[in-house]
């Protein structure tokens, strides 16, 4: 077996074995840690669903999205009454920009009751206007990501976005159209498509570099078990071979210009950068439908169903569906991925973290690591190697591939 095939066996194992929660366990609700921590918020609901999405998504109702905002919006002062407090707010989805006045609504709330430092908005294509844009960075938002997943004509097409956002060209001038109203504005993109060859990449990276946004994040494609048959069907199936092969283009081109700033996130020298909210392993909460959190050592997953979401906050609770408490090893576990997803790790921040060395609760995997070249100890930290990149971005497409099988029973359980 080769290593990138074990790396994938035993991340996937041990993801799946972390997202099996147990059937009717009580949900304990979270206490509020001292410090502020991250907040995430999901907004599920799409205006068309993409064939190769495994994200937890409705197709647009406006009645129901407005019914949606206003549970959120309980959500969200219930956390407050119980004491948290939130230094970060990323809002992800589905479209968190689908009615934009509800979004201002709640980025308002946010402001109110918790005066985060960062904030940071997905968004897709349709919203790239210097107008819209304009008005997010006004009300507070500083990192605006949007999905493009790539601008070749023939890979748009096959994934149902040519129709929906427009070619690739149209993609492209939207882009360099909203340049620098927010601060941050990160381009999120997809590779290894099955139909994707070396010259449909190329163009892409090329793309990118006429039109130079101050991030890119650069994601292998992931779906789910529940998504791969359909996905199959429109593309054929996917190669691993070809997603190493691929990483290395797009690492080399683009290290030209930017910097990396987790194994698949690339930020241009001097931009105002906000990482993703899970890099660094810290503790978050989750708010919407479908969301986790993760607090106090345990994970927390919200229920999906959007009637049960609504009627936990109707009765002004919150609507959370599972929990399950992690023992200490498997949070140094999440740590240490999630810390080197970032590119290091302080290791007498991670022995005050969990009052015990890293190597004492994790030394077989820090010997197979640097044996294998991913790692490389500087003074007192961890850093991944440009060959633990790779290897990185196979435990991360596991670790996603597990939450999203994750979602997908947890969508059936709900009924949908
Ligand atoms: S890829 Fe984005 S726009 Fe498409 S269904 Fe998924 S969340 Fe919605």
């Amino acid at each position: 077996m080769s290593i990138d095939r074990f790396i994938a066996w035993f991340v996937a194992k041990n993801s799946s074995r972390c997202f099996t929660f147990e059937e009717g366990s009580p949900v304990r609700p979270p206490s509020a840690p001292l410090r502020p921590i991250q907040l995430y918020i999901h907004i599920p609901f799409c205006m068309q669903l993409c064939p190769y999405c495994s994200f937890h998504r409705y197709l647009f109702e406006e009645g129901a999205v407005r019914a949606y905002f206003r549970a959120l919006k309980t959500e969200l002062r219930i956390y407050a009454g119980l004491g948290f407090r939130f230094s970060s707010v990323y809002m992800g989805g589905g479209t968190p920009t689908i009615v934009m006045e509800e979004l201002f609504g709640v980025l308002e709330l946010i402001d109110d009751l918790f005066s985060p430092e960062e904030v940071s908005v997905e968004t897709n294509p349709d919203r790239l206007d210097r107008d819209t844009l304009s008005s997010l960075a006004r009300a507070g938002v500083k990192r605006v990501s949007v999905g493009i997943q790539s601008f070749h004509d023939d890979i748009l097409k096959a994934i149902g976005r040519y129709e929906k956002y427009g070619s690739g060209s149209v993609l492209a001038e939207r882009l360099e159209e909203v340049r620098g109203t927010v601060d941050t504005l990160n381009v999120d993109m997809i590779y290894n498509f099955p139909i994707q060859d070396r010259s449909m990449l190329e163009y892409d990276l090329k793309t990118l570099h006429r039109i130079l946004p101050d991030q890119i994040t650069f994601y292998p494609l992931m779906i789910s078990s529940a998504t791969r048959k359909r996905m199959e069907g429109i593309m054929g199936r996917m190669s691993p071979g070809k997603e190493r092969l691929f990483y290395r283009t797009i690492t080399s081109s683009l290290t030209s210009i930017y910097e990396p700033n987790s194994a698949w996130c690339f930020s241009r020298a001097g931009s105002p950068m906000i990482d993703e909210y899970i890099v660094g392993g810290e503790e978050y909460v989750g708010a919407g439908s479908g969301a986790f959190g993760l607090v106090g050592g345990a994970i927390y997953a919200n229920t999906f169903s959007l009637a049960e979401y609504q009627q936990a906050l109707d009765a002004a609770t919150l609507p959370m569906k599972s929990y399950k408490a992690f023992s200490r090893k498997d949070m140094a576990r999440y740590s240490f991925l999630m810390s080197l997803f970032g590119l290091r790790l302080d290791v007498d921040a991670f022995k005050k973290r969990f009052g015990s060395s890293l190597w004492r609760l994790l030394g077989p995997e820090c010997v197979f690591f640097l044996l294998i070249g991913a790692l490389r100890l500087n003074g007192s930290t961890f850093e991944l190697t440009e060959r633990g990149r790779y290897y990185w971005v196979v435990m991360m497409r596991e670790f996603f591939t597990g939450v999203d099988n994750f979602r997908d029973m947890s969508r059936i359980a709900a009924g949908l």
